[in-house]
């Protein structure tokens, strides 16, 4: 691991040495009691599986369903069902949200029924300073946009051809625009992933960023099983742990298709019905919830092999979660010690 030290005062070997895993208190509850709760707190709502883009660090390209465009009788549906439960709504799934031209006036719907908490993560492409005025308008309180460096080089590293250039002027206008309309209620955050091309670009980042965005969430690169990834720091197969994906939310993919997995069923592989036809109660506590779940965390991942291929149920979920918070708190430290030696 020498071979991948910062350029800047932040020993990110010190990091990995010293990190302890922390685990989020609702798990920890889990695992003491095994309770889980009827409904989710998150739900992801795929209302379009395409993107313009084919990052090699993504899970996209082992889609094998129809990619398309979510219906809006799927979508209508959807917020009728979960309204009433109000889980935090994320329109994100296998695709680039920004691609559904529909987007704002679905927010706007989905905010019209009570979600408090909407938000998506976007590539940043498109998001024009018209779009950004009708995310605002629509009601969204958090964007979150992927930067993974500060120049073409270290940004492709992550979001490959993408344009560090339309990326960072969006980001721009988004902040403008934000204050312009003394929308307080937003969030802009920038996403971070760190692979190791781009590692030592990430104080930098922090140096251009912190003062205008909402915060900097630093990420990894995780391996669900249908990328190969080289990563920064190695995964932990050998631990597995109950997948904390299973214990807290649920994805609706475009044609309403439910997954009781929030981040790596590409395939809706570990489906427990359709969100047009089965309450949220049902799909996420129901039978064939609690069948998977019990074959899971039973340990029988060769019946789940989606979950076998894939490191969301090993300690790196954790652990990766964990030192990026702490590479987060010595980023800071950098800009802060910067600001005062000026
Ligand atoms: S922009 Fe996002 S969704 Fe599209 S290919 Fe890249 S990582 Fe995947
Ligand atoms: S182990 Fe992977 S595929 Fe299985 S539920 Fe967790 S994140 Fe999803």
């Amino acid at each position: 691991m020498s071979d991948f030290c910062l350029n800047y005062p932040i020993s990110f070997e010190k990091l990995i040495r010293e990190n302890r895993i922390e685990f989020p208190l609702n798990y920890r509850h889990f695992v003491q009691t095994g309770v889980i709760a009827k409904t989710p707190r998150s739900v992801s709502l795929e209302t379009t599986a395409t993107c313009q883009l084919s990052c090699k660090m993504c899970d996209r390209g082992g889609i094998r369903r129809k990619t398309m465009y979510m219906p809006d009788e799927v979508f209508i549906a959807a917020i009728r069902n979960l309204a009433p439960y109000r889980p935090k709504l994320n329109f994100n799934g296998m695709g680039e949200p920004l691609l559904d031209e529909k987007l704002p006036e679905r927010i706007a719907y989905a905010g019209s029924h009570g979600f408090d908490i909407l938000g998506l993560v976007t590539n940043g492409l498109l998001l024009t300073p018209q779009i950004s005025r009708e995310l605002i308008a629509a009601g969204i309180r958090r964007i979150t946009i992927s930067l993974d460096g500060n120049d073409q080089a270290s940004h492709e590293s992550g979001h490959t051809t993408a344009s560090y250039q339309a990326v960072t002027e969006n980001i721009e206008s988004l902040v403008r625009i934000s204050r312009e309309l003394f929308a307080e209620h937003l969030e802009i955050v920038l996403r971070v992933t760190i692979q190791k091309k781009n590692l030592a670009s990430i104080p930098s980042i922090f140096m251009r960023w912190h003062d205008k965005v909402s915060f900097i969430k630093v990420n990894f690169v995780y391996q669900y099983g249908n990328v190969q990834t080289d990563p920064v720091v190695p995964f932990r197969w050998k631990e597995r742990i109950p997948c904390p994906s299973m214990l807290s939310g649920l994805m609706i993919l475009t044609n309403g298709d439910t997954t009781i997995c929030c981040m790596g069923d590409i395939n809706a592989d570990l489906r427990v019905g359709n969100v047009t036809s089965d309450r949220l109660d049902k799909l996420y506590s129901g039978e064939i919830a609690q069948s998977i779940r019990n074959k899971h965390l039973s340990g029988d991942l060769e019946s789940l092999p989606v979950c076998q291929r894939c490191a969301g149920c090993t300690i790196s979920s954790f652990y990766f979660g964990t030192l990026a918070r702490s590479i987060e708190t010595e980023c800071m430290k950098y800009v802060n010690s910067a600001a005062v030696e000026k």
